[in-house]
């Protein structure tokens, strides 16, 4: 699992890059990036700026340039839960460039050997060990102003249309994560003695296999749905939504149940299933928790 949230957060970091850089910036920076020569790590989340990310504080202040187009920016503030901290080669970091409401967030590409870009002590975390995530603060840290990344106030609509696409990511994680946990558990139901049968035996048990299965299989085809989707050219957001809430919220079902089917076996470290839980967990609270997922599908519903 953090393979796959490794992949799709290196994928979030190219995003701008990829669909609003100059051909210029495409052409430093997309061969590092699609290549995986370069780590990318994506910085949006702040302390005090979560789901609410307008409400984010860092700061890009521009230099030189006159009247004209800046030359350099200057960033300061601190980041939050940032994925690959420490280890990536470049931060893909929205910061304030005015407090205009909703154009107020611009989007760099800061590299990682920028003086004053320093990183906290890694977070202890339930799950995701492999993961490593760290507060990431800028400290008058000068970005050369080819570093930025779309126009000055594009930040906002930037970084909302790359989590849509990196919803898909999560969503596909997710279901993996769910199949893992049903196969694990459907194989132990078959092998699991008691009473003189095996546990699968036992309808009660078999039916939580079944809507083990039914809720893997609706998560797959949401976020297939969604991707087909993307990749024919058509709105995906609202899709996208869906398919990372029914997906995350189906792994967590699922993993639990997975628990729930190895009985004792399933609590201790001995099987993976109480890994894919604490695992399944954070899906339902990165790239947008799932109280925001609802918030985007309604929106789009009442619009
Ligand atoms: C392991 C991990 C890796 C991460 N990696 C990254 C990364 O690489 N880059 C990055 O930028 N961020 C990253 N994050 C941050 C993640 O995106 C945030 O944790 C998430 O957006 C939620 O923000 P918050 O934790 O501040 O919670 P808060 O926004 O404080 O929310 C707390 C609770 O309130 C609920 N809530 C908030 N607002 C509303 C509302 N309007 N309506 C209903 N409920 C609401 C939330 O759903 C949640 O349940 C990571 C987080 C984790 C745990």
């Amino acid at each position: 699992m953090s393979v796959a949230v490794g992949v799709t957060v290196h994928s979030l970091t190219a995003y701008p890059v990829t669909t609003v850089g100059t051909p210029e910036q495409q052409e430093a920076l997309l061969p590092g990036m699609l290549s995986g020569d370069q780590l990318g790590a994506y910085c949006l989340s702040e302390p005090l700026a979560g789901s609410d990310i307008g409400s984010m504080t860092t700061r890009a202040v521009a230099e030189g340039g006159g009247d004209g187009e800046p030359t350099a920016y200057r960033l300061r503030g601190r980041k939050a839960w940032i994925s690959h901290a420490g280890h990536a080669d470049y931060y893909t970091t929205f910061a304030r460039t005015s407090d205009e409401e909703g154009r107020g967030l611009s989007c760099f590409v800061v590299p990682a050997d920028a003086p004053g870009i320093t990183f906290g002590t890694p977070e202890r975390k339930m799950g995701l060990h492999c993961d490593t995530v760290r507060e990431v603060m800028y400290d008058d840290v000068p970005v050369d102003a080819s570093r930025r990344i779309g126009a000055e106030g594009q930040g906002m609509a930037i970084a909302l249309a790359a989590l849509d696409a990196g919803r898909l990511g999560i969503a596909a994680a997710a279901t993996g994560l769910a199949q893992s946990a049903l196969d694990l558990a459907a194989g132990y139901a078959q092998e699991r003695q008691q009473f003189g049968r095996p546990i699968a035996a036992n309808q009660g048990l078999a039916f939580l296999i079944a809507d083990m299965e039914a809720a893997v299989t609706s998560a797959r085809a949401t976020y297939l749905h969604a991707a087909r989707l993307k990749d024919a050219g058509r709105a995906f957001s609202k899709e996208a939504a869906v398919a990372k809430l029914t997906a995350t919220d189906a792994a967590m079902r699922v993993t639990t149940d997975a628990v729930q089917v190895l009985g004792g076996a399933g609590y201790t470290e001995d099987f993976p299933a109480e890994r894919y839980m604490r695992e399944a967990k954070v899906t339902q609270i990165f790239e947008g928790t799932n109280q925001i997922q609802r918030l985007v599908i309604s929106r789009h519903v009442l619009r």
